[in-house]
């Protein structure tokens, strides 16, 4: 198993790479943005508490991504490996899921952390908002509340994997594709392919 956190800000493109690695890799693709989103749209109690916190920008209490990740690892007991994306956000969520991937007797390959500069990732969300039909797109104040706590609790998430040597930067700004290069060329430098 090879499994990859896709990590950078909001607006960094996580999103659109994973949707590419995926297909690559065969990987079972991982967003509790996603996943959050379905159980707001299916209006459960889980999607109703998380709509409060992300309607504001703010982050969802690590308690309930955890568990919605713990499930989805159940859930999905043969695949060739995990792609997380929005997932850890936090230390707590870091340490998290370093509990349970020991539990599978498995563990994180690498952290790829896309960097983009602050005005593009404004840029890039104000124009998400035009179209995705994502509330917290539609919003300057609430795009730079989400940023805010990026840096104040998502980035010590790079620090923590930082200890583990499993931090690599790539640049998040030019072409889709030459950007998917970039990631594929580290991944696959330090994974035996995984393709079928
Ligand atoms: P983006 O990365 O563009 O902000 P996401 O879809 O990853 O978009 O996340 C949208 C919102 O969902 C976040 O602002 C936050 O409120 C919530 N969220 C997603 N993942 C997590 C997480 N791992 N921990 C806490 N909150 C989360």
């Amino acid at each position: 198993m090879f499994n990859i956190i896709l990590f950078g800000p909001p607006g960094s493109g996580k999103g659109t790479q994973s949707e590419k690695l995926i297909e690559k890799y065969g990987l079972k693709h991982l967003s509790t943005g996603d996943l959050l989103r379905s159980e707001i749209a299916s209006k459960t109690p889980l999607g109703l508490e998380a709509k409060n916190f992300m309607d504001k920008g703010q982050l969802v209490p690590d308690e309930v991504v955890i568990g919605m990740i713990s499930s989805a690892l159940d859930t999905n007991p043969h695949v060739p490996g995990f792609l997380f994306d929005g997932f850890p956000r936090t230390e707590a969520q870091s340490e998290a899921l370093d509990k349970l991937l020991k539990l599978k007797k498995t563990e994180i390959g690498v952290v790829l952390a896309l960097i983009v500069t602050e005005d593009e990732l404004i840029k890039r969300l104000l124009n998400r908002g035009l179209t995705s039909g994502r509330p917290d797109d539609n919003n300057e104040e609430v795009i730079r509340a989400r940023i805010v706590e990026y840096h104040q609790k998502t980035s010590a998430v790079a620090e923590y994997y930082k200890q583990f040597d499993k931090v690599v930067y790539v640049k998040g700004e030019g072409t889709v594709d030459e950007i998917f290069e970039l990631l594929t060329s580290e991944i696959d430098q330090r994974n035996q392919p995984v393709t079928q």
